[in-house]
């Protein structure tokens, strides 16, 4: 029904973000809101990843039942297929997947850089959870150069030529239709030289301006589709005055109609033991009514110094990924159903566990299903460790909320660290 938007505009209101119960002792994190088009995300929360338009092996009903309050699909695999335009005549992602919920793209930049000229990049950021098997090794021919301008890459899937630049980036979200989207933005690594850490920043800098410009022309023509908010991503690597200047500069952009960033994206380069300093030093510097996503993480650990430090919301392929190699998570740790210690255990995965799998199958069954290679496998065990990484934060939240967030700390990471330790593992 194309007739019922008919002359509306779309409507930067339509987006917005409140805060709610704040951290004691001047720590940035919180709790909030997110209000889309497509529903509200009660922060912080866990944002599982369909890098296809699919989480992988579970259908979105499912996802919805487990908790997901939005997913998080990727501009880079879904412009090379089916192609933007496709999901576009659909009716925007959501509307393609069968997912009434909010949802978020990424600009499609890291795997257009990962997979060649960012792979350093990918090496140095394994600790917070990007898969190994994205690193090309030494002596490929690179995929992907950068200039001034954009990313000139090769399709990973037949080897054709494309090019994004901040233009074609936000063309091809407008087309994905998400909520919220995020600015094209240079990837450098942790073995950068300073001096090109500078010279990168600079250039996204530019990138983010026409990011923005970009976006306010496309937001003025598409006024058949609801808004789709825009998010500023940070890099700077481990440099804390890069960081900072990376956030007052994005905050000061302004399109010529006046369009700001809605929300901020940390991103780039950084290690498992500053990943909370970082966080912090851009929390520092952000403006506190908007919302701050942290990209690519959900190790336990990890997620309660991201939210205790200032990130609202993050997403991560991990969980899903890790569950179709058998790998579990529970309060206790993580650990690998595929042992033969196993092989008759009829209990299931966690007893303190309220998801779909653990209600009506056991350890035994699933053990089996990764012996046989049964497909079930991957769903039960998607579910499962989705639920899981909802539900945790979904507990951080509450306990925000109750004024209780140290005390949940200590006792999880406490039980957490002790790690279940399977044969063999
Ligand atoms: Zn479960």
């Amino acid at each position: 029904m194309r007739g019922w938007h008919h002359g509306r505009v779309a409507d930067p209101s339509e987006f917005s973000f409140a805060v709610g119960t704040r951290l004691d002792g001047g720590r940035h994190g919180r709790t909030g809101v997110i209000s889309t088009p497509h529903g509200e995300i009660a922060t912080p929360a866990f944002i599982p990843v369909g890098t296809k338009a699919s989480v992988k092996a579970v259908l979105p009903e499912t996802m919805k039942e487990l908790g997901a309050q939005a997913l998080l699909a990727n501009a880079y695999h879904l412009y090379l297929q089916p192609g933007s335009d496709i999901v576009d005549e659909a009716g925007g992602l959501g509307k393609f997947m069968n997912w009434a919920g909010p949802t978020f793209t990424d600009s499609g930049g890291f795997q257009v850089m990962s997979l060649g000229v960012g792979f350093k990049k990918v090496l140095a950021m394994e600790a917070v959870g990007v898969r190994s098997d994205q690193v090309i090794a030494p002596g490929k021919e690179r995929l992907a150069t950068v200039d001034d301008d954009g990313v000139t890459f090769r399709s990973h899937l037949d080897g054709s030529k494309h090019r994004f630049t901040p233009e074609v980036s936000m063309g091809i979200q407008h087309q994905l239709g998400a909520d919220i989207m995020f600015a094209f933005d240079e990837l450098t690594t942790l073995m950068n030289t300073r001096g090109y850490q500078e010279k990168s920043l600079q250039r996204t800098h530019e990138w983010a301006q026409r990011c923005i410009d970009e976006h306010e022309r496309l937001t003025a023509t598409r006024t058949h589709r609801p808004y789709q908010a825009l998010f500023a991503v940070i890099q700077g690597a481990q440099y804390e005055d890069l960081r900072r200047k990376a956030c007052r500069e994005l905050e000061s952009i302004r399109g010529s109609g006046g369009t700001e960033f809605d929300g901020y994206g940390i991103g780039g380069a950084l290690e498992k033991h500053n990943l909370g300093t970082i966080v912090g030093w851009c929390c520092d510097e952000l403006p506190e009514a908007k919302p701050r996503h942290m990209l690519g993480i959900s190790e336990p650990e990890d997620m309660f110094v991201a939210i205790e430090n200032g990130a609202d919301t993050f997403d991560c392929v991990n969980p899903s990924r890790v569950a179709r190699n058998a790998a579990i998570y529970v309060d206790e740790g993580r650990f690998n159903i595929n042992t033969s210690r196993f092989r008759r255990d009829f209990t299931p995965i966690d007893e303190n566990c309220d998801c779909y799998t653990c209600a009506n199958y056991t350890r035994a069954y699933l053990h089996h299903l990764f012996k046989a290679k049964e497909m079930l496998s991957a769903t039960l065990c998607t579910i499962h460790n989705e639920r899981f990484t909802v539900r945790l934060v979904d507990r951080i939240r509450a306990s925000i909320e109750g004024g209780y967030f140290d005390e949940f700390k200590k006792e999880f990471l406490g039980q957490w660290q002790g790690r279940i330790k399977a044969p063999g593992e």
